[in-house]
């Protein structure tokens, strides 16, 4: 990492992370920057009376982002020595990588080495899947909808909407019954998968195949 200040005082610098430092960095910051954007958004509705498009905001988002660099700096100077450090999620997928060659994941789904858990493994969350016959994760398959394990299950599993012209990630997908809970479909990782909002709504306005 460089940073340094020019002749005429403003500051120049340039950054280059590993996947879990660029996960931790990127991820903070991105979370600060969204409620920089809320409360630039929220001023300029306010000032109009309307929505304001993009260019009507306070700030581009390239300041945006630099205020929130400097809201991190500000931040870490004024955490309490005691306070909870937050850590990574790590996802272990076992039983997984001989099907998809892939077996540990950050939160953000980047896939890393397993070598780059180890000096992560004292202060991380991580959580383990296991996936084989035999060992699937079911909770309550009689429920209406997916929770718990068997929906993160399912997330870890298919990854992104099922639908095969779609590559929208888990976290903005439902878990879908594959034969409809009204048709008497069970709430299990083998009759879930993930469907977008769209896809979802899109099966939903056709009528049920026939059983
Ligand atoms: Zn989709």
């Amino acid at each position: 990492m460089h940073l340094a200040a020019s002749f005429d005082g403003m500051w120049l610098g340039e950054i280059t992370l590993d996947p879990i430092a660029g996960s931790i960095v990127g991820g903070e910051l991105s979370r600060l920057e969204r409620t920089l954007f809320e409360a630039d958004w929220a001023d300029a509705a306010g000032r109009l009376g309307r929505d304001p498009t993009v260019g009507e905001l306070p700030r581009t988002a390239g300041q945006r982002r630099a205020d929130a660099l400097v809201e991190m700096a500000t931040r870490s100077r004024s955490m309490p020595p005691d306070a909870r450090r937050p850590a990574p999620l790590f996802s272990v997928l076992v039983g997984y990588e001989t099907l998809y060659g892939r077996i540990c994941e950050l939160a953000d789904g980047h896939v890393v080495a397993p070598g780059m858990l180890v000096p992560w493994l004292s202060g991380a969350y991580v959580e383990r899947a296991v996936f084989g016959p035999g060992n699937r994760v079911e909770v309550g398959p009689a429920v209406r909808f997916f929770g718990g394990a068997t929906r993160r299950a399912i997330e870890l599993r298919d990854r992104r909407c099922a639908h095969p012209y779609c590559d929208e990630p888990a976290e903005r997908c439902e878990v879908d019954h594959i034969i409809p809970y009204s048709a008497g479909g069970p709430t299990t990782q083998d009759n879930g998968r993930l469907l977008c909002g769209f896809h979802n709504r899109q099966r939903n306005q056709r009528p049920p195949p026939a059983a």
